[in-house]
């Protein structure tokens, strides 16, 4: 071949690939990222892998699942009663209850600074819509704090709710919980095909009212069928936006706690099958934490936001109480005990990775809690895949340590208490 004719040839063809190339990389980078969760009320894990449930199967068989678990540190400083309202908090806000301070249904004083997801969406994307599709008012109002200016006076543009207090729509006769669901997530889909929000939560309720009513038995299974046609109508909107749209969803459905035996009728307690909870994710690329980490449910938040490729505010980063579920982790499970004798801290930890350090940082204050800003210390810099550390805090007159452990994909955190109440209080 002659080097003359043959040269053009080759400079054309290797335009042409960079032109394919970057057409291929600007059609990904161009889909818009989009984010629901769906919290269906009360399902203990056991009981949603037995009953038939068709839709959750479609999704899952496209996506993942794994059982996780709530409740925070049993018997410890982040125990949290495995009641719904705190339970999704949990999800919304990351963290455990003796940060987001809701720990009943009264909702009566949540602790905004601990920003809620659609707060932190808010801060990245001010004009873009998000959505809260529910049949509890509160969820909208109390929760995510809706026009509230201690929650930072963000708006849910859109939203389908507070059909538990419209007694005239749904008079409260025998299977309104169930209408109201249906049509929650009639709207909910309606909504997410002709509205599409960036970033939406669905509640579903029917499965633990009939849980409480009649127990695990047949009327509960039911209702886990009828909410499982619920999700896959919402299931088939996301669908119907990434076929017809240029957008990539991420859907996560959860439940807000498991249910406590024999009968589980009851739930609130710290029982195992209590603390257990399910994920299910419409994305198959789940990370090994998702898989065999046993993730926490406040592991939806740093799932979504990192996701939709959310700046979270360092300080806010030290607090979050969940592991990523997608893409790169670095570092779970932290643990910290004081020693007996009271000298030093033992620090534990699970690595994800062989190399790489972990910068432990430690304060002695809880400002973040107020509203303000914690000074941290950093305290020692070890390997990662050592999995432990002992800190020597012989000259740090203190009864509380926010202990905080940065690896290079995530940041997790651990208090120490001693003694007395939590500062704060
Ligand atoms: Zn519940």
């Amino acid at each position: 071949m002659n080097i003359r004719t043959s040269l053009p040839l080759i400079l054309f063809t290797i335009a042409l690939l960079l032109v394919h190339a970057g057409c291929t990389q600007q059609a990904d980078t161009e889909k818009e990222r989009k984010a629901i969760f769906i919290i269906v009320d009360g399902i203990s894990a056991d009981i949603l892998e037995s009953v038939d449930t068709p839709n959750i199967d479609r999704i899952i068989e496209q996506g993942a699942y794994t059982r996780g678990w709530l409740g925070g540190k049993a018997g410890r400083y982040s125990q949290s009663p495995t009641v719904s309202a705190v339970g999704y908090n949990h999800v919304i806000t990351g963290v455990w209850s003796n940060k987001h301070n809701v720990y009943d249904n009264d909702i009566e004083a949540p602790n905004y600074y601990y920003w809620n997801i659609f707060r932190l969406f808010k801060y990245n994307y001010p004009e873009k819509p998000v959505a809260i599709y529910s049949s509890w008012l509160d969820n909208r109002t109390k929760l995510a704090g809706d026009g509230l200016p201690e929650a930072g006076n963000i708006h849910i543009d859109i939203h389908f709710d507070g059909f538990d207090v419209d007694t005239l729509a749904f008079p409260h006769d025998y299977g309104y919980v169930q209408k109201i669901d249906d049509h929650v997530s009639n709207m909910a889909a309606q909504s997410i095909k002709a509205d599409a929000p960036y970033l939406s939560w669905v509640y579903i309720w029917y499965p633990d009212d009939t849980g409480h009513r009649y127990g695990e038995v047949e009327e509960h299974f039911e209702s886990i069928k009828v909410a499982d046609e619920q999700v896959g109508r919402i299931w088939d909107a996301v669908q119907y936006r990434m076929e017809n749209y240029n957008e990539d969803w991420l859907l996560m459905i959860t439940t807000d706690h498991g249910r406590r035996l024999p009968d589980g009728s009851g739930h609130g307690g710290q029982s195992e099958r209590e603390r257990t909870i399910w994920i299910v994710s419409g994305k198959a690329d789940m990370n090994r934490f998702f898989h065999v980490g046993h993730p926490p449910v406040t592991s939806i938040y740093q799932t979504v936001s990192r996701f939709l490729d959310l700046d979270v505010p360092e300080s806010l980063k030290k607090e979050l109480d969940g592991i990523p579920l997608i893409g790169e982790v670095s570092i779970s499970d932290a643990d910290a005990f004081l020693n007996e004798d009271g000298q030093t801290i033992d620090l534990s930890w699970t690595a994800w990775e062989d190399d790489g350090y972990v910068r432990i940082h430690l304060t002695t204050t809880n400002e973040f809690r107020e509203g303000g800003e914690d000074t941290y210390q950093l305290i020692s810099e070890v390997p990662l895949s050592e999995g432990r550390a002992s800190l020597d805090i012989r000259d740090i007159e203190s009864d509380f340590f926010k202990i905080v452990l940065k690896a290079k994909h995530n940041t997790v955190n651990n208090w120490v208490v001693i003694s007395g109440d939590e500062p704060g209080d």
